[in-house]
């Protein structure tokens, strides 16, 4: 005698309602892919009672055989996707299947246009999931048993998709989940084996379990003169290649299958940008099957970012998100590592510990990079815009292991590019950031001894900065850097190749053998000259500036600001202030160029000397991108100037 269960009603988190009417607008145009994604969450299913299973085999009941059946109903219009997977519990039914556990939820919905297309597109680096059943249902129907609870215990959710869903409590003899779509009229091509077969071997052949299929065969017609047709009979049959993708030898993998395993893995729709696939032996055994994503996930910077990579031992399914398996700096690396030799009932703790997992990082890190140095030194175009492609997405995360991973510095410096003044021997400037240190090097003039590059918050605050004046005036190439966090980085990277790296906004300028004697002998001149100017400025401005300097770096202004060596830049400020770190702000130098017209003003004009010096000293401040300190005070000062 079973008692009547009650129906409740939940709302969906409101992320969720606006998701799916997202997801059943914007991805109207591409609708076939619900079957990839329903078919993953099966697969995914199945993976973890695998996992489960390994310290549980009551779990698999008297059912050891996973895998996943696709039936129809042409007469009720109904697609059911059923795995005999890990299964819901009505709780875990009403947690999974009505809110969004992803990271970022709420900022990624912020980001969403409105507009189809664009919103497609994020959708797909979102991942829509399970919800992507609504783009071909008006009515979703999940009937679950999690494995090793009661028959009477199982669950079914039933949804529109819209506002609500709701659950309740049946019996289910079979363990794991069936999705049952009540397909909108404008889909019933979906139900049809030809059809859906057609999709599985494009979308999910990779997976490595079976997905069956009622068989179809050919019946002639009874009677003449009448068509035969297609019956269906009882018996399954695999549909897929059911072995696991990275199990099979490359040459037998076509570029189409690992472009599909790429976005089953990754939740991503767009195609990877490249891959590495390797079985690699020696101390510890492994293969390894690496992608380079086309986009930065919308999360990669937050903290609760999922990174690395799903790990198998021996084909059996352990964990997602193994980070210890790559670096931070390597973090949107997507991919799998089926290791040979860490034992299956292996642990986050355990991994952090384990040489063979020391080995396995090492080994994708090196991999990684060398995909990466063969796409950036590839002479065909594809392959270089490729590189262009992937560092104008990830090429700040890359930075980062200039100071995370010492040992690889030197590489890593091999992928950095840059936007640049120029060089001696190259004409154009380099807007985009293309330019190598290498290339850099390569263009040096005779007698330099440095790589000279500066800093700021953006290109048009680089290339105007007044600080390069003298380095285009002897034509030496800058590299100009604009990501915010490339002088913390560089820290980490004193030289390249043997050649040091410069700030050109730290300390005096050094030119080295590239100043010439008489440039010298002027600076020298000036500075004896000018002592009386100097020691007065410094007198008028000691509450701003450290100190005051004659500098030969400056030819069309009048001055600018720099940093003592082993100080904080004002960039590198913002940036701790950006993170909660409370920095004291070092006072900056103000160098001055002796040549220009205002500071000769200075010299011979007692009564504007005070109002003059602090306008000199906050333009320089703005020529840096920064804010006087008292905005209103130096707009008061110019304009007495002006109309002095
Ligand atoms: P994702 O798979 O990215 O986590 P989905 O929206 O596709 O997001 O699914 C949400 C959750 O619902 C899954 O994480 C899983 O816990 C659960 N789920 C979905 N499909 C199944 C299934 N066939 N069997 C068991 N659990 C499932």
């Amino acid at each position: 005698m079973s008692k009547k269960s009650k129906n409740h009603t939940h709302s969906f988190q409101a992320e969720v309602a606006q998701l799916l009417h997202l997801v059943t607008h914007s991805l109207y145009s591409n609708p076939e892919i619900f079957l990839r994604e329903l078919v993953s969450n099966a697969s995914d299913a199945c993976d973890k009672l695998r996992f489960e299973g390994l310290n549980q085999p009551e779990l698999y009941e008297s059912d050891p055989d996973l895998r996943i059946q696709i039936t129809f109903d042409k007469a009720a219009k109904t697609l059911t996707i059923t795995d005999n997977g890990i299964g819901l519990t009505e709780a875990d039914a009403i947690e999974h299947l009505g809110t969004i556990a992803k990271s970022g939820t709420k900022e990624f919905m912020s980001k969403l246009t409105g507009e189809q297309k664009t919103d497609a597109q994020l959708i797909g680096q979102f991942g829509v999931g399970f919800y992507s059943g609504f783009i071909v249902a008006d009515k979703i129907t999940v009937e679950s048993r999690r494995a090793g609870t009661p028959t009477t215990e199982a669950v079914r959710w039933v949804s529109d998709g819209t506002g609500a869903f709701t659950t309740e409590t049946i019996t289910r003899e079979a363990r794991g989940t069936s999705v049952i779509l009540h397909l909108r009229n404008e889909f019933e091509q979906y139900l049809n084996a030809w059809d859906i077969k057609q999709l599985i071997r494009k979308y999910s052949d990779h997976i490595s379990l079976p997905i069956e299929m009622k068989k179809e065969v050919w019946q002639d017609a009874k009677e003449e003169n009448q068509p035969g047709e297609m019956v269906t009979t009882d018996e399954w049959e695999t549909v897929n290649s059911a072995s696991a993708l990275w199990t099979r030898p490359k040459k037998d993998i076509t570029d189409e299958q690992y472009q599909e395993f790429y976005k089953h893995i990754s939740h991503d729709f767009k195609e990877p940008l490249a891959w590495a696939h390797n079985r690699v032996e020696g101390a510890t055994e492994y293969t390894q099957l690496l992608f380079i994503p086309t986009q930065a996930p919308h999360d990669l910077y937050y903290r609760e970012h999922k990174s690395g990579l799903k790990l198998y031992v021996k084909r059996v399914f352990i964990m997602d998100d193994a980070e210890q398996l790559l670096p931070q700096y390597l973090r949107f690396i997507k991919g799998v590592i089926d290791s040979s030799d860490l034992p299956l009932n292996v642990s986050r703790e355990l991994l952090q510990e384990s040489r063979d997992v020391k080995a396995i990082r090492e080994g994708n890190t090196r991999r990684i990079l060398s995909t990466l140095e063969s796409l950036a030194n590839s002479d065909d175009a594809a392959e270089q815009d490729k590189y262009a492609k992937f560092y104008a997405e990830f090429g700040a995360v890359l930075k980062e292991g200039l100071a995370e991973d010492a040992g690889n510095a030197e590489k890593i410096a091999k992928l950095l590019r840059y936007a640049s003044t120029g060089g001696a021997n190259s004409a154009n400037s380099t807007d985009t950031q293309t330019r190598s240190f290498a290339q850099y090097k390569a263009d040096m003039k005779d007698g330099q001894e440095a790589i000279y590059y500066l800093t700021a918050e953006n290109l048009a605050t680089a290339k105007n900065s007044p600080q390069l004046e003298v380095f285009h005036k002897k034509g030496i190439e800058v590299l100009l850097m604009t990501d915010r966090i490339d002088e913390w980085a560089l820290n980490y990277l004193t030289e390249f190749d043997g050649t040091p790296l410069r700030s050109v906004t730290k300390g005096a300028v050094d030119l080295g053998k590239l100043q010439d004697e008489e440039e010298k002998k002027a600076l020298d001149e000036a500075n004896e000259q000018l002592k009386p100017l100097v020691e007065k400025l410094q007198e008028v401005l000691k509450d701003s500036a450290k100190s005051v300097r004659i500098t030969t770096r400056l030819v069309d202004s009048p001055a600018c600001l720099v940093i003592d060596e082993n100080e904080l830049s004002p960039q590198m400020i913002k940036m701790f202030k950006q993170m909660g770190q409370d920095v004291p702000e070092p006072k900056p130098i103000l160098e001055i160029n002796p040549e220009h017209a205002l500071v000769k003003r200075l010299e011979k004009n007692e009564s504007e000397f005070a109002d003059l010096a602090h306008v000199i000293f906050d333009q320089a401040k703005i020529a840096d991108g920064q804010i006087p300190a008292d905005p209103a005070g130096y707009l008061k000062r110019v304009n007495a100037l002006l109309l002095g």
